[in-house]
């Protein structure tokens, strides 16, 4: 059992106890006061009856002697008198002797007074029966009767005077005595009662409520203790619950400043940021991102990205890459930058860079995207590739490109994938005089006719290529040594019919081909071109405007 229990108990019981006590000290107290007041009342009654007998014995003596010396008519009166004194005298004495309750005498007497009452032939009972007895006999006694020597008188006016009233005193001294003697006992009781009750308050104080003080001082202790206890622990909670107050606070400026930062650099970034959950939906939209994929922010937020943003026919492929990042925290494309395909909300597919990063939000992870549209860099890209591989006022090979095309050639031809190639050098005459007499601006404009009539003429797999001034070249893969003539004279004769106009002036050039086939002995593509290229010498030398083919070639055709 806890101590506290039993000392709450122990505390009951004492408590009880002291109670108890207190109570009983009450009653006895109580008692001895009652026993004191009633004493003092019966001692007070008897001593008054027993005055009073002494003075009715004297009053029925003198109505005795009066109803001799009264007149007749009046001595009725007097015997009226005489009667009720006498009966009030007997029932006094019965009273005094047996106890009477309505005039407060008590049953009991003491020895002295019972023997002074009935003890010896003087015995005050006898003494007041035989007066009273003479009274009643004197007043049974008849007027004409009456006389001073009856001995009813006689008697009762020589008792009454003195024996009587002797002894009715020395009674009356008797209870007196007694009365004094019954209150000093009490007294002394009540002092008895006195003492034992300061004992026992004393007791009571050194067995009861020294032990209940010590309890009690025990508890105040123990409760100071605690409660001291518990205030210093209410003042480390306090103290932690401050700190972590100040933690959350610094925490949580810290995160309203960093998303500040962040919606700051996002709102003003050019790439588009954007924030999917787990389930693909867009949980952070950019104003970049607005910009590049054409929706409202409020049009994005909740929905799917790969359905929003990701080309069709890439969906799938996405998905499932996002599917494994989701499962395995990783992927191919987290934390690398990445070119994709992506689709703006009117439909068109452009090209983006990508650069995939893991975020947790509300302790969930998250995808974060910074998107670059990357449509302008990929032109730029697209033109400085053509521009390394093209000529730039015709739109063909350059001479770079079109030698690597020839190299592929050969080498399909030495694989035999392919049979036969045939290579024409085209060189305009007299070019020099028609930037001479039309201006330079002419010449280019018949640089950029000729091309288009050998674009013209050329069938699928064909190439051409300029390779320098108003040089220009042509591989036909496939082609034989007559076909390949057939052509050139039908280009030839094309650009020797087709004028150009040329600020309303129309202006004729001609061309001359050089014609060689490629061989698959050939050590490089350069060796045909040389060869080609010796046809076209031939061709100027014998006059221009003519087609020409290497020897080898026009002894087979
Ligand atoms: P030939 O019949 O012997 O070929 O005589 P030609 O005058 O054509 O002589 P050549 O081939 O040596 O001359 C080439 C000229 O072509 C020299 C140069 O001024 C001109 N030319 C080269 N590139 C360009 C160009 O891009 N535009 C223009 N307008 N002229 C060019
Ligand atoms: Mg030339
Ligand atoms: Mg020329």
């Amino acid at each position: 059992m806890p101590s506290e229990l039993l000392i709450a108990r122990a505390l009951t019981w004492r408590y009880i106890v002291a109670l108890t006590l207190v109570a009983m000290l009450t009653t006895a107290a109580w008692l001895s006061l009652h026993l004191v007041i009633s004493e003092q009342k019966s001692t007070a009654a008897v001593v008054n009856i027993s005055g009073r007998q002494r003075m009715l014995s004297q009053r029925t003596a003198l109505f005795s002697s009066l109803l001799l010396h009264t007149p007749r008519q009046q001595r009725q009166e007097v015997r009226s008198r005489l009667r009720e004194a006498a009966a009030l005298m007997q029932r006094s004495h019965l009273g005094l002797i047996r106890g009477d309750r309505d005039l407060g005498l008590p049953g009991e007497m003491s020895r002295t007074v019972h023997a002074m009452y009935f003890d010896g032939p003087d015995a005050l009972d006898s003494q007041v029966r035989a007066y009273l007895a003479a009274v009643q006999a004197l007043l049974q006694t008849r007027d004409e009767d009456l006389t001073l020597d009856n001995p009813q008188l006689r008697y009762i006016m020589t008792r009454a005077p003195g024996p009587l009233v002797a002894a009715l005193d020395k009674m009356v001294r008797q209870y007196q005595a007694e009365g004094e003697r019954a209150i000093r006992r009490l007294e002394s009781a009540e002092t008895v009662v006195w003492l034992v009750t300061l004992l026992l308050l004393v007791m009571e104080a050194a067995f009861i409520f020294q032990p209940f003080a010590r309890h009690l001082r025990n508890v105040v202790g123990k409760l100071q203790a605690t409660t001291e206890e518990l205030r210093e622990h209410r003042e480390m909670l306090e103290e932690q619950v401050r700190q972590r107050t100040r933690d959350l606070q610094k925490k949580t400026e810290e995160l309203a400043e960093s998303e500040e930062r962040f919606r700051s650099i996002s709102t003003s970034a050019k790439d588009a940021i954007l924030i999917i959950d787990q389930r693909e939906a867009i949980v952070y939209w950019n104003p970049a991102a607005s910009a590049m994929f054409g929706y409202a922010e409020d049009e994005t937020l909740g929905r799917n990205m790969h359905d929003l943003l990701a080309a069709p026919r890439y969906r799938d492929e996405i998905r499932r890459g996002f599917a494994q990042f989701c499962a395995s925290g990783s992927g191919p494309m987290i934390g690398r930058t990445v070119e994709v395909t992506a689709l703006r909300k009117n439909g068109e597919e452009f090209p983006i860079e990508l650069s995939i990063s893991i975020v947790q939000l509300h302790g969930c992870m998250h995808a974060l995207g910074m998107v670059r549209d990357i449509t302008a860099r990929k032109r730029m890209e697209t033109e400085l590739r053509e521009m390394a591989t093209t000529d730039s006022l015709t739109g063909l090979p350059n001479r770079r490109h079109f030698l690597a095309r020839m190299e592929e050639s050969l080498a399909q031809l030495q694989r035999q994938v392919m049979q036969s190639a045939i290579v024409l050098m085209l060189d305009l005459d007299h070019f020099k005089r028609i930037n001479d007499g039309y201006g330079h601006a002419a010449g280019d404009a018949v640089l950029r006719h000729v091309t288009r009539l050998m674009r013209d003429s050329l069938r699928k797999n064909d190439m051409a290529g300029r390779l320098g001034g108003e040089e220009f070249a042509l591989i036909l893969p496939g082609a034989d040594a007559a076909g390949a003539r057939a052509f050139a004279e039908r280009l030839r004769q094309r650009v020797a019919d087709t004028p150009v106009v040329h600020e309303g002036r129309p202006i004729v050039a001609t061309i001359s081909i050089g014609i060689a086939a490629l061989e698959p002995g050939d050590a490089s593509a350069g060796a045909a071109i040389s060869r080609a290229d010796a046809a076209l010498y031939r061709a100027k030398g014998n006059g221009r405007n003519r087609v020409e083919q290497e020897a080898g070639m026009f002894n087979v055709a």
